[in-house]
């Protein structure tokens, strides 16, 4: 199945744990849940759903990988950043589920990075026993 994702900012990250723990089967038991991000702008990481934290990962990508820094794909659609700062992010997330449960510890979360939005951004989800 996928689940489709709004973001609202050019950087932007989105909380997906809940979007992802309904997509999960009515009866599934033990498995693993993958998600993932069908597009090249855009990522997923597991990591702490803290306001000043989500700032501080938009900082380090932005310090990282300045925008319109002289990339050449910047010539074709201005959005070079976009897809490098993708590259430090993961394209898929795998979680273990526990009885129907995603099993992420306490400060875990699933979360979209957005890093050339808005967008409606689509994610397709596989979870097998
Ligand atoms: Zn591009």
């Amino acid at each position: 199945m996928s689940i489709h994702v709004e973001t609202t900012d050019r950087l932007d990250i989105v909380d997906i744990t809940d979007e992802l723990q309904q997509a999960i089967p009515d009866g599934f038991g033990d498995g693993l849940c993958t998600v993932f991000v069908q597009h090249t702008t855009a990522g997923v990481v597991v990591n702490e759903h803290e306001t000043r934290l989500l700032g501080d990962i938009e900082r380090y990508l932005k310090e990282l990988v300045p925008h319109e820094d002289g990339y050449a794909h910047d010539d074709l659609d201005g959005n070079a950043d976009s897809h490098l700062r993708t590259l430090l992010l993961d394209e898929s997330v795998s979680v273990p589920v526990r009885d129907g449960t995603l099993a992420l510890g306490t400060w875990q979360s699933i979360l979209l990075v957005e890093c050339d939005g808005p967008r409606t951004r689509s994610l397709s989800v596989t979870c097998t026993s």
